[in-house]
Order: C-alpha cells, then sequence, then structure tokens
C-alpha cells in the first residue's frame, strides 16, 4: 500500500482547476474543471489511511471514504464507484455542494500540517466517471411487495428516501408541487455550484427504477393529505422549510426589496429555459443594478453571484457579524469575493429609503459581544456608526422558518417544536400520527442536502421494519 498512498509528505494538495474569472462573471456553468484520471489519482493517493478515519466520522454518510480513496489511486473506479454509492444516493451531487471545509475535509487528520485530501472533488470525479461509463444502473427491486408508499416532498430527503424504499419492493409516489423534481437542489441552489442536468439525470434514473413522480401537486391544496394516508401504506414528509425569515424597519415594503428564493427560482427557471414574467418585467433581473443582499449564509452566498452573473452594476453583501462568525461556507465567500462582491462586514439594515421604489439602504455598524449561552459571539450596535448604500435591488437572505404544516395539511394532531418543525421520535423517524414518518429540512430546519439524504435514508429503513411489523402484528391477530 505505502508505495501508492501516504503520498501527501511530497504530493500537494491540488484542487480541480477553476474556470477563468471572465467566463465565470457571465455565464451560469460550473466554476470547477473536472479532475482527469491522473490528477484523481495523484490526488486520492495522498490520503494516509487512518486506522480512525475523521474523515468519514464527519461525514453525515459515514461514507467509506479511505476505501475509495485507495481504489481510485489504483485505477480501480467501478470498484470505487460501487463503494461510494453503498453509503450515498447522489455522490456527485454531494462531492460538489457539501461544504467540505466543515465536514469530511475539514477533518481529514492531515489537514494541520499539511492540506487536507480533496475529498469532494474525488468523489464527484468517481460518479461523473461512472455516469459516463455506464456504471450506474436504476435500482429495480428484485420482487414487487404489493404495497405502496407516498412521499411529500421531491428534495434530497425525499428522493434519497424513494431510493431506497423502491430498492425494497415497494410502489413508491412522490408528490410534490413543483413542475420539476429536486426541491432545493433543482430551484434553490444555482446552476454555477450544481449543474441542473445533474439533478435531472437523477429524476430519470428514479423514474427508470419505476418510481411515480406526481408533480404540481401541493399536498393540502390539490390533494387531501387524510386522502394520501389511506392511499399508502406510509407516508414520509420531507417537505423542506420555505418560509423567509422577515426584514422589519421603516421601508421595509417598498418595491424592489424581494425574497431570495423568488429571486434564485426565478434565475434558475431561466436557465432552464423557461419563461419567468418577473424577470422578463426587470423586477427580478439584477442587470444593470446596484444589488444589496442581506444575510451571511449559502442562500446570500448564491444571490450575491447569481447577481454578478446577471450583469449587476455593484453587489455588496450586508452582514451583522464578521468573516470569521458568519454561516456560510468560506469557500464560497472566497469565490464571492473573487467574482468582484464587497462584503461589508458587521453592519446590519435600519431603514430603507425610496419613494415607492428603493434607492437604498441606510444601516449601522455592530460590534461583536461577549458569548450567549450557545458560545456564540452576540452582536450589538455601535452608537452613531449609521452609513447609507445605494440600492435598486435588495435581497433578503435571512434564512428560513418551516411553513406550518399541521394548518396546511388539516391535521391539528400533527405535533410540531417550538421551532415549528416536525417532531419526531429520533429513533424511529414517526411523527406524532401513526404511520407518518418524517426527513430532512422540515424535522433539522434549514440545514445541508448531505444531512437530508441521510434523514432520507434512515427514515426508509425504519418505514421498511414498521409497514414488516404491522404484517406480523395482523398475522398474529388473525
Ligand atoms: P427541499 O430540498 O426543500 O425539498 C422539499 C420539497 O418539498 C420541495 O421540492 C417542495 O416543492 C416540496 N413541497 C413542500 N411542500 C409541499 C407540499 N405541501 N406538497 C407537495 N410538495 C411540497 N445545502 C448544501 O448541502 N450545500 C449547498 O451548497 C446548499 N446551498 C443552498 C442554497 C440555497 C439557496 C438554499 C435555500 C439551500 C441550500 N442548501 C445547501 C440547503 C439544502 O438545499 C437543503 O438543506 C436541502 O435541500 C433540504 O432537503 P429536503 O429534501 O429536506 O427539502
Ligand atoms: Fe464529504 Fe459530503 Fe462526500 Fe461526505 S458526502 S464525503 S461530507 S463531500
Ligand atoms: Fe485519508 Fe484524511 Fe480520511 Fe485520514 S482523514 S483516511 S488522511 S482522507
Amino acid at each position: 500500500m505505502a508505495d501508492r498512498m501516504l503520498k501527501f509528505v511530497h504530493l500537494p494538495q491540488q484542487m480541480p482547476d477553476k474556470r477563468d474569472l471572465g467566463a465565470r462573471r457571465s455565464d451560469f456553468d460550473e466554476i470547477y474543471a473536472r479532475f482527469d484520471q491522473k490528477a484523481a489519482a495523484a490526488q486520492a493517493s495522498r490520503c494516509s489511511q487512518c486506522g480512525v478515519p475523521f474523515c468519514s466520522v464527519h461525514c453525515p454518510l459515514h461514507n467509506n471514504i479511505p476505501d475509495w480513496l485507495k481504489l481510485t489511486a489504483e485505477g480501480r473506479l467501478e470498484e470505487a464507484y460501487a463503494l461510494s454509492s453503498a453509503t450515498n444516493n447522489f455522490p456527485e451531487i454531494c462531492g460538489r455542494i457539501c461544504p467540505q471545509d466543515r465536514l469530511c475535509e475539514g477533518n481529514c487528520v492531515i489537514e494541520k500540517g499539511f492540506e487536507s485530501v480533496t475529498i469532494g472533488a474525488v468523489e464527484r470525479y468517481i460518479t461523473d466517471t461512472a455516469f459516463a461509463e455506464g456504471w450506474v444502473a436504476p435500482r429495480r427491486p428484485r420482487h414487487e411487495r404489493g404495497l405502496s408508499v407516498g412521499i411529500i416532498g421531491a428534495g434530497p430527503a425525499g428522493l434519497a428516501a424513494a431510493e431506497e424504499l423502491r430498492a425494497r419492493g415497494y410502489g413508491v409516489h412522490v408528490y410534490d408541487r413543483h413542475d420539476r423534481v429536486g426541491g432545493l437542489m433543482i430551484y434553490g441552489i444555482p446552476n454555477f455550484k450544481l449543474e441542473k442536468e445533474i439533478v435531472l439525470r437523477r429524476w430519470r434514473l428514479l423514474e427508470a427504477a419505476g418510481i411515480e413522480f406526481h408533480t404540481k401537486v401541493a399536498v393540502g391544496r390539490d390533494l387531501a393529505f387524510a386522502d394520501l394516508r389511506a392511499r399508502h401504506a406510509a407516508i414520509l414528509i420531507a417537505t423542506g422549510v420555505y418560509q423567509p425569515r422577515e426584514i422589519a424597519g421603516p421601508g421595509a415594503g417598498l418595491a424592489g426589496i424581494v425574497p431570495a428564493l423568488d429571486y434564485l427560482i426565478t434565475a434558475n427557471r431561466r436557465g432552464l429555459g423557461d419563461d419567468v414574467p418577473d424577470f422578463t418585467s426587470g423586477a427580478l433581473d439584477a442587470a444593470g443594478k446596484r444589488v444589496v443582499v442581506i444575510g451571511g449564509g449559502d442562500t446570500a452566498m448564491d444571490c450575491v453571484r447569481t447577481a454578478v452573473r446577471q450583469g449587476a452594476r455593484s453587489v455588496q453583501c450586508l452582514y451583522r457579524r464578521d468573516r470569521a462568525n458568519m454561516p456560510g461556507s468560506l469557500r464560497e465567500v472566497k469565490n464571492a469575493e473573487e467574482e468582484g462582491v464587497e462584503f461589508v462586514w458587521l453592519s446590519a439594515p435600519e431603514a430603507f429609503l425610496g419613494e415607492g421604489t428603493v434607492t437604498g439602504v441606510r444601516a449601522t455598524r455592530m460590534r461583536l459581544g461577549l458569548p450567549d449561552a450557545s458560545g456564540r459571539q452576540s452582536v450589538e450596535p455601535v452608537a452613531g456608526s449609521h452609513f447609507t448604500v445605494p440600492a435598486d435591488l435588495v435581497i433578503k437572505a435571512l434564512g428560513f422558518d418551516p411553513e406550518p404544516l399541521p394548518a396546511a395539511f388539516g391535521e391539528p394532531g400533527l405535533e410540531v417544536t417550538r421551532h415549528g418543525t416536525l417532531r419526531i421520535q429520533p429513533r424511529d423517524f414517526m411523527t406524532s400520527l401513526s404511520g407518518v414518518f418524517a426527513a430532512g429540512d422540515i424535522v433539522r430546519g434549514a440545514s445541508l442536502v448531505v444531512w437530508a439524504i441521510r434523514d432520507g435514508r434512515d427514515a426508509a429503513a425504519r418505514m421498511h421494519a414498521w409497514i414488516e411489523q404491522q404484517a406480523i402484528s395482523r398475522e398474529a391477530a388473525e
């Protein structure tokens, strides 16, 4: 092994090249080039094959990272793909958009003295190669059980659960209010991080496995939740969180102040070739505008970078903490800065200026205070530190809360936590309603794709166990 692996001492870390900045700023294609086989094998060979691999421990899916790195270094890519896809339904997606600096790579033990193994880029390379070589097949079941399950929400949690349950022989019906499958992977996350064809390709594969998708069906509006329960042996709720957190203050209702997701959905729809009136009218188009984005998470980063690509005159991001305390991935901040975004750290909006339409944001400087109970430093305004930022388009990216599902589904018995997320039994993923399970952001609050996949897989296993147990109980009673 030693001759093939442990190369980190001599071989420096190399990420796939980023595309030329000029091209990057003017189109929506992914910014990273792909590894070729030589580069992937070389980078994989830097792994020191730890006995206790902290990379795997900190990957929410506990991917078998050292083993698929070794197989890649040896050029055994089909085996690497088999291993990587055994624990992850969408490795090519995680390889692209996981915040690896906070998960696997951030915990790679060679990180301290040497830069980490480029785990995400290798994971992406393995699965892209598997697709190109035709190794990725739909997971059709060996036998049909004659029972069906209903899944509400076609985001990563719903899709991962759907694939797992279909492979176990269930008839799987996925209901989504959108016209396309993928949840935030199709309409939230921009193309320059995750090309839409990657998501659409998965949709085709899941259909080929026999999963039935019912798009443009909003449960609670077009289809009663109670009817759905009557139709299927078990239900999974994987509806995500979509209610935007609002900004208060004078002028907050002016035209030109828009929610982040409206802006991103419109941009993604445009990229997919849809005709979107709000874009055509200019309301959600940043071209030629002075854009101010408020927030410091992944959504804010996606908005600023989308605005650059749409040809904004200037793009500024106001965030009330500093760079070290922002929730978004630092890799994405760096990408945004390279692309010309100006970050105005330690600043918060107080009021929005303009007659009818926004023309500026009055902001105040903030300073970091003492850590609160969670260990996070509090923020407080600096007296008399107001300043004004001119703006033609203000995008609110302050995070999301769950929609009130018990009301939307007409099910007052569906218990929620004080945050509005669904309450589940942590071990069995079941909500307060018998046979109704839940997974993903609607349980965790706004989180990550990789956690949604993990929850979807775990929930599927628990749904299967529960359905089997029900059958055993019925037989015993007869
Ligand atoms: P979602 O992906 O939200 O899917 C829920 C689905 O349920 C949607 O398709 C919705 O239409 C459907 N639905 C909702 N209500 C109903 C109903 N009543 N009837 C029928 N269908 C319904 N994570 C990362 O890991 N990396 C990133 O780079 C990243 N970037 C992000 C950028 C943005 C702009 C946003 C908003 C999020 C980002 N995330 C990122 C977070 C990630 O997208 C989510 O954590 C993940 O998609 C949650 O998966 P989910 O399946 O729980 O829900
Ligand atoms: Fe890293 Fe995400 Fe892949 Fe896990 S799934 S190995 S955290 S990139
Ligand atoms: Fe390899 Fe780093 Fe994981 Fe260790 S922690 S097994 S060096 S990738």
